[in-house]
């Protein structure tokens, strides 16, 4: 489809490739820089020279360097295909401080922004353009492209092609195809994070042939590596006051669920009085955008996040990242610990452990796809919308439609138009239009046959997450390193808590486990415990206090329990109480927000009263 690029004149001088002399003349030219960093040279030499490169490099150590070098030095357009919208802007503009005229053409810009962009860039303007990958579905680009001489195509952020890696984003599936319609140019894929098997999966998409790998390893060797054990709500507390009477600076937890960021934030503003910031994918976008400027330019602030945060975010100076629950994989957990230290200095990641964390992670992984009858429902939604075949679909509104997640219904697309169930027809700035075509039982099939392989390669990636947390004999550092492939030693000290109780001639197990393993309970399991003491008459409080639990987690619970008609709301609340809220309620006229409704009155009633209030209206709906 794209075919006869035009030849557009040099605008910059054409080096004798791979002189050394050269490179560096060219990096202090184009970037004032004396000296390369470890890697940096070997990939901008392998890329110059044309070769397909795939560049496996530790965050912050300077990726970005290798295509926009490697783009000063080859005539023609370099395209950047990278999934961080919001970055693109800083990165066309230090390369504009630096004389390089770079653009980026993506959903942020109005559509005449972008075909002027377009336009330019086809006319050979820009030595670097940045897209994001969706945009290789854009008419309009893909025909541009065909009157531009693109040299160099690169690929950020690469390990968002394998499904194994841990962050998959269908729209980087395409770049394999595009690659070969543009006729196969000189490549780049460059990442921080990929097992041997995820590097050898980006290497088959993008279809490389004897690829130059540039790998510098993945030690980070100013990171120091713990794991508690903590069972219960109190000693994970009990950890998190230690980390933060202990190292000096700006840290960030992890946490698994938007619930847990409230709480935390709530326990360690009203009980440290420190600046703690929040992050999760619930909150509105400009929040979360306030949050992260206001987190990045305070001193010795915490961010509490889910793993939204972080990717591009730049803070060199954190000293600690502290999980509160155990991640789905290695690979996860390395990116986000890897975010403390990127200034080199001593950073500790910290992992509290609690063996039931296993559950919520396993329920991810049951509940990441759709099942096949919600499959169905969305493609009978849009069968049902679509004129002459065709309905283009909002995510949001679909979404408020069908009352599904937005990560379900995302992957339920992609499955269907991987199917070729859906097929894209064309993409406006908040919709997709696509062709429904029929669902047949071979559809659901392939479906569910691509859904079980991705399962079971989630729970191997969990167990060796596990086996990380659980071992009390080996040296965390090395475990992970080794785990990227990398078996250099590690010769570091401190490296992680193994070692520095050895050190302290102390070599009793780090986790110690007694009795039989704990039960498998489900998340449903620890309903039916605080059920079970609600039935003994307990409050709230007495269960939490019990429990271990912070009492919005019963109230949680509760809720549920309300829903489906296992608790009395008369149990939690007067019929006085109950009143109040419903006219609340009612006077807002929507429960999709509780704060709205919450600030309509008094302000002892808590949120968790007002959920269980909402829970009894939607058993009376059901
Ligand atoms: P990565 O993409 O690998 O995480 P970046 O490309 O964002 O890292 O680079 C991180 C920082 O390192 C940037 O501020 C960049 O300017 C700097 N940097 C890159 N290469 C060099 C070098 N050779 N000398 C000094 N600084 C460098
Ligand atoms: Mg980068």
């Amino acid at each position: 489809m794209v075919s006869g690029f035009n030849v557009i004149r040099a605008k910059r001088p054409i080096p004798c490739e791979n002189d050394a002399v050269n490179l560096e003349q060219a990096l202090l030219k184009y970037f004032g820089l004396s000296s390369f960093r470890g890697g940096q040279r070997e990939a901008v030499e392998a890329v110059v020279a044309g070769r397909d490169t795939l560049v496996v490099m530790p965050t912050g150590s300077g990726k970005s360097l290798v295509y926009q070098l490697s783009a000063m030095m080859r005539e023609g357009t370099t395209i950047v295909v990278s999934p961080l919208i919001a970055l693109m802007k800083d990165q066309v503009d230090s390369l504009a401080r630096r004389g390089i005229r770079a653009t980026y053409i993506n959903s942020s810009l109005s559509s005449e922004e972008q075909a002027r962009r377009v336009e330019a860039m086809a006319q050979g303007q820009y030595p670097l353009v940045y897209i994001a990958p969706e945009r290789l579905r854009n008419r309009a680009f893909i025909s541009a492209l065909s009157r531009t001489k693109i040299t160099l195509l690169a690929v950020d952020e690469a390990h968002c092609i394998s499904q194994w890696g841990h962050d998959f984003r269908p729209d980087y599936l395409q770049i394999g195809a595009f690659r070969e319609e543009l006729g196969l140019p000189a490549t780049v894929a460059l990442t921080a994070t990929a097992t041997p098997e995820v590097q050898d999966d980006i290497c088959a998409q993008l279809g490389f042939v004897n690829p130059t790998k540039v790998i510098t390893g993945f030690a980070r060797p100013n990171l120091v590596f713990h794991v508690r054990h903590t069972p219960d709500l109190q000693t994970k507390y009990r950890q998190i006051r230690k980390m933060l009477g202990a190292v000096k600076g700006s840290g960030i937890i992890y946490v698994g669920t938007r619930r847990e960021a409230d709480e935390l934030s709530a326990m360690l503003e009203a009980e440290l009085r420190i600046p703690a910031f929040m992050y999760h994918g619930g909150m509105e976008k400009n929040q979360r955008a306030f949050n992260q400027d206001a987190y990045l330019k305070t001193d010795n602030a915490v961010m509490i996040a889910t793993n939204a945060f972080g990717m591009g975010v730049d803070r060199p100076d954190v000293r600690f990242v502290l999980h509160y629950n155990l991640p789905g994989s290695l690979e996860a957990y390395y990116q986000e610990a890897g975010r403390a230290g990127r200034d080199g200095k001593l950073a500790q990641c910290m992992l509290l452990y609690a063996p039931q964390d296993r559950n919520l992670q396993e329920w991810f992984i049951e509940n990441d796809a759709p099942s096949q009858m919600e499959l169905g429902f969305i493609h009978k939604t849009l069968t049902a919308r679509a004129k002459d075949g065709l309905t283009g679909v909002s995510i949001d509104e679909l979404q408020y439609h069908l009352k599904m997640f937005e990560v379900k219904l995302r992957v339920g697309l992609s499955q269907l138009e991987r199917a070729g169930v859906l097929n894209q027809e064309g993409r406006g700035q908040n919709t997709t239009l696509y062709r429904v075509n029929a669902l047949e039982e071979s559809h659901l099939k392939f479906i569910a046959a691509e859904v079980k392989v991705r399962r079971s390669h989630k729970h191997a990636s969990l167990e060796k997450m596990i086996a990380y947390a659980e071992t009390t004999t080996k040296c965390r550092q090395q475990m992970l390193l080794a785990h990227f492939g990398d078996d250099s030693p590690v010769n570091v000290k401190p490296c992680c808590d193994f070692h520095i109780r050895v050190a302290r001639g102390e070599s009793h197990p780090i986790m110690k486990r007694t009795g039989p393993p704990p039960p498998k309970a489900t998340v449903l399991d620890t309903v039916s415990e605080t059920e079970a003491l609600f039935k003994t008459g307990l409050s709230i409080r007495e269960i939490a206090a019990q429990r271990g639990l912070v009492p919005s987690t019963i109230y949680h619970h509760a809720a549920r329990l309300v829903e489906e008609g296992r608790l009395e709301l008369r149990q939690l609340m007067s019929e006085e109480l109950e009143r109040q809220i419903t006219k609340a309620i009612s006077e807002v006229g929507s429960t999709e927000k509780l704060t709205p409704i919450k600030l309509l009155l008094p302000e002892e009633i808590e949120f968790g009263q007002i959920r269980c209030v909402v829970a009894k209206q939607v058993r009376i709906q059901n």
